[in-house]
C-alpha cells in the first residue's frame, strides 16, 4: 500500500528525522492562506506540490517554489485544472486532490536515502548516493558506482558505524556526518516498525552554511513509503492512510469480493483460479498473438456471488473483445463457475466471445450446465484444453 508524501512525512518526522513543517490543502485559498502560515513562521518562501502516488512530480509540473500568497494560490490552481502527467503515471495522467505547501529551504546538495528489502541476502538495505533529487534507476543505469548498499541487520538494525562509513563516503563532513549519521538509522529503524517495502528521501536535502549552523543542515524534502500489504493487518496506523481516490475502482471493487484483479492493457478477459494459472493463461494468450485484458484470479473458494462479480469487472472494461475462462477445478468447483456463468449472461449479458475451458472437480456436471447454457449464450465456445482455448480466443478477437 502506498502512502502519500505527507503522510510518509509526517512518520518521518514522528521518527525523528528533520523536515521543513508543511500543510496539506485541498483548495488554491488554502494554499494561499497556508504558504502567509508558514511565512509568519518563519519560512522564506515555499514550494506548493501535488499529492499522488506518483514519483517525477517535479519535472511533470507538479511541484512549483512561490515566493508570495498570489503566486501560491496561482501554482495551485494549475496543478489542480489538470491531471498530473509524470513518467509513473501513464499519458492520461492522474488527478491531483490534494496538495503539500511546505516551507521551502535554499538547497545546496542533494543526496538520495533509502530502504528496500534485498531478497539476494535476505535483509533491508539502506541504498544512499550522493547523486540525490533525480530517480536513483537513472543513476543506476549510467553510474552505478555512485550508489552505496549498506545491509541492514535484521536484528541489531543499520549499526551506527556503518552509517558513518556510508556518510564519509556521500562526502560530508564536520557536523553533517553527525546528522546523516542520526537520518540512516531512523530511516532503517522506520522501515522495519512500518513493516515498509520501500522507504525513500529524494532528495534529503543539504542546506548552505549559515550563522547558525556552519555545516548546514540535512532535511527531507521528499518521502515515499510503501507498506507490505501484508503486514496491514499489524499496521493500524497505515490503514488509516489508505487512499481509495488513488486506486484503480475495478480494482477496488475486486477487492472487496476477495478477487485479486489488475488491469492491463490488452483486449482478452481472463477469469482464472489460482495466480500461477493466471500467469500461465496469460503467457499463452500472448503465445497466440493475444494480449490479456487483465489478471484476474478467482481463487479456491469464491462463491458464485463473486465470481458473477468477476464477470462484471471483466466485461465493464471497455477494451475487452473477448474472454477466455480457464479453470482448473480443484478446491474451486467447476459447476460453480458454470453457474456463474450463466448468472453473468442473465444479469451483465456476453455482447464478446466467451472461451470456456473446465477442468477438475465435477467437471461433468459443469459441462452439462454449458452445454445447455449454449442456446442462451450464442458467444459461448468451449476448449477442449489450455491451448485449444487460447487459439479460440485469439481468433474471435483477431
Ligand atoms: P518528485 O519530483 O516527485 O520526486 O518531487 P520532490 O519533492 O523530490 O521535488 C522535486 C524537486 O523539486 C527536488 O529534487 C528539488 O530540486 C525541488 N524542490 C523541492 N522542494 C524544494 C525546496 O524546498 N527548495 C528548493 N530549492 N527546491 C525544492
Ligand atoms: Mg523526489
Amino acid at each position: 500500500m502506498k502512502l502519500h508524501e505527507y503522510q510518509a512525512r509526517r512518520m518521518l518526522i514522528e521518527s525523528g528525522i528533520p523536515a521543513p513543517p508543511a500543510e496539506v490543502v485541498d483548495t488554491a485559498e488554502q494554499a494561499a492562506e497556508a504558504y502567509q502560515r508558514l511565512v509568519d513562521g518563519g519560512a522564506a518562501f515555499c514550494v506548493v506540490k501535488a499529492q499522488v502516488h506518483a514519483g517525477g512530480r517535479g519535472k511533470g509540473g507538479g511541484v512549483k517554489l512561490v515566493r508570495s500568497a498570489d503566486e501560491a494560490r496561482d501554482a495551485a490552481q494549475a496543478i489542480f485544472s489538470k491531471p498530473l502527467v509524470t513518467h509513473q503515471t501513464g499519458p492520461e495522467g492522474v488527478p491531483v486532490r490534494k496538495l503539500l505547501v511546505a516551507a521551502a529551504i535554499d538547497i545546496e546538495r542533494e543526496f538520495y536515502l533509502g530502504v528496500t528489502v534485498d531478497r539476494g541476502r535476505g535483509c533491508p538495505v539502506l541504498i544512499a548516493s550522493a547523486e540525490g533529487g533525480v530517480e536513483i534507476e537513472e543513476v543506476a543505469k549510467a553510474n552505478p558506482d555512485a550508489i552505496l548498499r549498506i545491509p541492514v541487520h535484521p536484528l541489531m538494525g543499520l549499526e551506527a558505524y556503518r552509517a558513518r562509513e556510508a556518510a564519509f563516503q556521500l562526502g560530508l563532513h564536520g557536523k553533517q556526518i553527525g546528522q546523516a549519521v542520526r537520518i540512516m538509522l531512523a530511516l532503517a529503524a522506520l522501515f522495519t516498525k512500518a513493516d515498509a517495502a520501500l522507504l525513500e528521501i529524494n532528495p534529503l536535502a543539504l542546506t548552505p552554511a549559515d550563522d547558525e549552523n556552519p555545516d548546514g543542515r540535512l532535511l527531507a524534502i521528499d518521502a515515499k513509503l510503501s507498506i507490505d500489504d501484508n503486514a496491514l493487518f499489524r499496521q493500524s496506523k497505515a490503514r488509516d492512510f489508505f487512499d481509495p481516490t488513488e486506486e484503480d475502482p475495478a480494482e477496488l471493487k475486486a477487492h472487496e469480493h476477495g478477487l485479486s484483479y489488475i488491469k492491463l492493457d490488452g483486449n482478452i478477459g481472463c477469469l482464472v483460479n489460482g495466480a500461477g494459472l493466471a500467469m500461465s493463461t496469460m503467457d499463452i494468450i500472448k503465445l497466440h498473438g493475444g494480449e490479456p485484458a487483465n489478471f484476474l484470479d478467482v481463487g479456491g473458494s469464491a462463491s458464485e456471488e463473486a465470481v458473477t462479480e468477476a464477470f462484471r469487472i471483466i466485461l465493464s472494461d471497455a477494451n475487452v473483445q473477448g474472454v477466455l475462462v480457464n479453470i482448473f477445478g480443484g478446491i474451486m468447483q467447476c459447476d460453480r463457475i458454470a453457474r456463474a456463468i450463466i448468472a453473468a449472461a442473465e444479469q451483465v449479458g456476453f455482447t464478446v466471445p466467451l472461451v470456456v475451458r473446465l477442468e477438475g472437480t465435477n467437471v461433468e456436471q459443469a459441462r452439462q450446465i454449458i452445454d445447455e447454457a449454449k442456446q442462451q449464450i450464442p458467444v459461448l465456445q468451449t476448449a477442449n484444453d489450455l491451448t485449444d482455448a487460447a487459439q479460440k480466443v485469439c481468433a474471435a478477437v483477431a
